[in-house]
Parts: C-alpha cells; sequence; structure tokens
C-alpha cells in the first residue's frame, strides 16, 4: 500500500506544529521542530500572507499526516462521513479514529501511530479472534481487538503491557489479558487531535 516516504518531521514543520509523529524522539531535544519551528525549505523561514483556501488546506494536511492517510483515502473517508448522519466533520474524524491503527497505537501498542501500523500489518492483532493485518480496517462498538498468543510472548509487547496508556472513554482494557474493546464511537470530545474539520469540509465543498 501506497505510503508517504520522505522524511517524516519536515510534515510537523510544514504544518507548524509538533505531530508527533515519530514517537519517543517527539518529547526529545532531537525533536526538528523544537529546533527549527518554520517550514522546510529556502524561504520556510519567511513570513507569508495565507489566503483561506491555505488555511482551510492546512487543515486538512495536517489531518491526513496525523493519521498517516494519503490524499485518495482521506478523501474515500471524507465521501463516506458525507453520507453518514450528523456532521460531516466530526463523521470524518471519527472514521479515522476507528481505524484498527490507531485503536492499537490508543491501546499503547506503539510510540507512534506509524509503529503501531507496522505492528497490525505484521499481523500481531485479532479482531474478534480473527487475524487481521489491514491498517485501515475499521473497528466497531464491542469489537474485540487482542494480541495474538504468538505476540504475547515477545518482549516487546511485555514492554508495552507494563507502560499502559491512558485510554479515551470509547475503548475500555485488559492490558494483562493483551485486549481492549470499543464500548461506545468516539465523539468529537474525545477526539484530541488539534484539527479544525469545518475548515476540511470547507475545503471540499468548495
Ligand atoms: Fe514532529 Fe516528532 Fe519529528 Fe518533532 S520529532 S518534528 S514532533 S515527528
Amino acid at each position: 500500500m501506497a505510503r508517504y516516504t520522505g522524511a517524516t518531521c519536515r510534515l510537523c514543520r510544514r504544518e507548524g506544529m509538533k505531530l508527533f509523529l515519530k514517537g519517543d524522539r517527539c518529547y526529545t531535544d532531537k525533536c526538528a521542530f523544537s529546533r527549527r519551528s518554520y517550514a522546510p525549505g529556502q524561504h520556510g523561514a519567511s513570513k507569508k500572507k495565507v489566503s483561506n483556501y491555505g488555511v482551510q488546506l492546512r487543515e486538512k494536511q495536517k489531518a491526513k499526516r496525523i493519521y498517516g492517510v494519503l490524499e485518495s483515502q482521506f478523501r474515500t473517508y471524507y465521501d463516506k462521513a458525507e453520507h453518514m448522519t450528523g456532521i460531516t466533520g466530526e463523521n470524518l474524524l471519527k472514521l479515522l479514529e476507528l481505524r484498527l491503527d490507531n485503536v492499537a497505537y490508543k491501546l499503547g501498542y506503539g510510540a507512534s501511530r506509524s509503529e503501531a501500523r507496522q505492528l497490525v500489518n505484521h499481523g500481531h492483532f485479532l479482531v474478534n479472534g480473527k487475524k487481521v493485518d489491514i491498517a485501515s480496517y475499521k473497528v466497531s462498538v464491542n469489537d474485540l481487538i487482542s494480541v495474538s498468543e504468538k505476540s504475547r510472548g515477545t518482549e516487546k509487547f511485555k514492554v508495552f503491557a507494563e507502560n499502559p496508556k491512558t485510554l479515551p472513554k470509547w475503548i475500555e482494557a485488559n492490558i494483562e489479558n493483551y485486549e481492549g474493546k470499543i464500548v461506545a464511537e468516539p465523539t468529537r470530545d474525545d477526539i484530541e487531535i488539534p484539527v479544525n474539520e469545518t475548515l476540511i469540509v470547507e475545503l471540499y465543498s468548495k
């Protein structure tokens, strides 16, 4: 599957904020954005006036980059969100939150969404007892996400289990059993990403 292969830290610098794409490194003084908090490129440090379109575009790019989704897939999420009942922007974020790689990340499996995605791709997870190795797989309420028996014995997963994360209220976990359950759909208040989804809707509505 296609994915962005350029320098990850450039993405944060381009968006003008830390997107926490590299896990532990993002919390150290090695963070490229902490050192150079201006856009990459020859004119990155110069101040430019940004149009309305530019502001909307940046908001979309930010959301794509946080979830590690490319343009065509993001557009597909948007089209789905538009056909759901409720507010399109919130539906869009909800669909992104319910991706299996994001849920694995929320459960503490991976220091970043990209690490969690890799773990999913490598077949470490089961959904309702069946192996799922598709990062974009959409989980639903009452789904049980677990780590495969084989992977539970590995050092990597033991370390994850010993360092549990604070969970959003739509996920419950039984860390000792390497299990997590979706107990509700996420609401906008549960989604902590720094994105104004209304601007994305305005961009795609043109
Ligand atoms: Fe962004 Fe993390 Fe790189 Fe810092 S270290 S620029 S937060 S990806």
